[in-house]
């Protein structure tokens, strides 16, 4: 049977990210349309299903070829970029180029993650764990299917690519005793790295979220998210992030 052709719905593309794709040279692709709405979101143009200026994916697979030898790879990114039909045949079409391919997902549909896993079409897996389980809906307007969730991060464990797993810091929307349940449930799926990064204030949906200039965790605390994970990183706290990069073990 004919596979069907991608109607992939794409919002918006940054040509060139040195930072989303670790090691490579990749162009990110922002899917439209977010089945969340996450009280720290900033991406609101990309929620709904559909908006007024969405690029072609026949426009961006035109521009990924003009740029073949010099990017390495593509960032799909949202909005969320697994929820459409279209998911693993943007991703085959990618990959038919000879780029390599990075995702980053709220983890909401395991499904296509597995699937694209099982089909070897991913080299990269970003992951967002929001806050604790019992506090998605509070935060995301959506509960998650946690055992599902769960699996989903075994699969990326055992996949042998490259995988983080990060945590938006801010105390309204997670604590610090609930950062750590998050690591104990990460660390014991075999998940090697593990980010924690600041809320950044600006455009969030929720008005109301207030700024932090700290993660604020305890020293002990990133001395055992240290010790729990290879790869352990800090984004958007300069001291905090030094506290870790010193730590040295074994
Ligand atoms: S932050 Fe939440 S609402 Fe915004 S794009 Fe990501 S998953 Fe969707």
């Amino acid at each position: 049977m004919a596979k069907k052709q991608s109607d992939y719905l794409v919002g918006g593309m940054q040509p060139l990210t040195m930072i989303d794709f670790p090691g490579r040279l990749a162009t990110v692709i922002f899917a439209q349309g977010c089945n969340l709405r996450c009280r720290f979101c900033y991406n609101r143009t990309l929620l709904p299903d559909r908006a007024s200026e969405m690029l072609s994916w026949t426009s961006i697979i035109d521009f990924l070829k003009d740029r073949q030898g010099f990017i390495e790879g593509v960032v799909f990114s949202g909005g969320e970029p697994c929820r459409q039909e279209g998911f693993i045949r943007a991703l085959e079409q990618v990959k038919e180029l000879g780029l390599e391919t990075a995702l980053h997902t709220n983890g909401f549909y395991p499904g296509p993650v597995i699937t694209a896993l099982k089909l070897r079409l991913l080299n990269y897996v970003a992951i967002d764990f929001k806050t604790s389980f019992e506090r998605y809906e509070e935060l995301t307007g959506s509960s998650i299917a946690e055992d599902d969730f769960i699996a989903m991060l075994r699969e990326i464990a055992r996949a042998g690519i490259g995988h983080e797993v990060r945590v938006t810091v801010h105390p309204d929307i997670v604590d610090e005793s609930e950062i750590m349940k998050i690591a104990d449930i990460v660390a014991d799926c075999g998940i090697e790295k593990f980010v924690l990064q600041r809320f950044q204030h600006g455009e969030a949906l929720d008005k109301n979220l207030r700024a932090i200039s700290s993660l604020g965790l305890k020293q002990i605390n990133l001395i055992k998210l240290r010790q729990r994970f290879p790869d352990f990183e800090i984004r958007g706290d300069q001291t905090q992030g030094e506290i870790v990069s010193k730590l040295k073990f074994g």
